[in-house]
């Protein structure tokens, strides 16, 4: 069974890359008992949505400037 510092490290490496069959699973069987890296996981989901967001304000805007451009 999975500990809670590696559920996180597995957590925040998902995010830049595909886990495995059997990392995927070991989180399974762990965040329902844990309430605390299940906060965690919204968290980071929750970051990410916020940079994408980010990024395509910046990009729209971007956009904006170069269109008032004579
Ligand atoms: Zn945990």
């Amino acid at each position: 069974m999975l500990n809670c510092k590696e559920a996180c490290k597995l957590l925040s490496q998902g995010q830049d890359r595909e886990l495995t069959r059997g990392e995927r699973w070991q989180l399974r069987l762990h965040l329902p008992f844990c309430p605390s890296c299940r906060r965690y996981h919204a968290q980071l989901a929750f970051i990410r949505k916020q940079v994408g967001q980010w990024q395509r304000e910046s990009e729209n805007n971007r956009h904006e400037v170069e269109n008032r451009l004579p």
